[in-house]
């Protein structure tokens, strides 16, 4: 996404089981991204050390200002759609179809998968 003069970047989906109401969860992935050393300096999609996205939340649709889920681009973003079909490739996106389904609107072309050896 956006500006292509970036180094490469790792993407990856993670299913979680939490407590935390969506807002909550968005505040605590932000308090991570900047324990990690994220500085935010208005600068869309550029480089940066993390970026922690909440894709979906259960089925739930919201839509603040602040906070949309499902996440806006998860349709249409190879790099979102096709690690997630690793996870759940049956699982429906609200108001969107499967994931699979998804998958083949999209081309992987642009991206390289990180070998399993390589994981740990
Ligand atoms: P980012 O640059 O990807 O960290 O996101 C910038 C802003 O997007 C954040 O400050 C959030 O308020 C907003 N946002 C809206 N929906 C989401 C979502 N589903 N996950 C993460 N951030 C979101």
């Amino acid at each position: 996404m956006g500006p292509q003069d970036q180094p490469d970047y790792v993407n990856a989906v993670a299913c979680i089981v939490t407590r935390l109401v969506p807002g909550d969860l968005l505040t605590e992935l932000q308090r991570i991204e900047t324990v990690m050393g994220r500085r935010r300096d208005g600068t869309r999609w550029g480089a940066r050390l993390l970026d922690l996205d909440i894709l979906l939340y259960g089925t739930e649709r919201i839509n603040e200002p602040g906070l949309r889920i499902p996440h806006p681009g998860i349709a249409e973003r190879d790099f979102v759609l096709f690690p997630l079909r690793e996870l759940a490739p049956d699982l429906e996106i609200p108001g969107r179809g499967t994931v699979s389904r998804l998958c083949r609107t999209v081309s992987a072309a642009g991206l390289v998968a990180i070998p399993e050896e390589a994981h740990a």
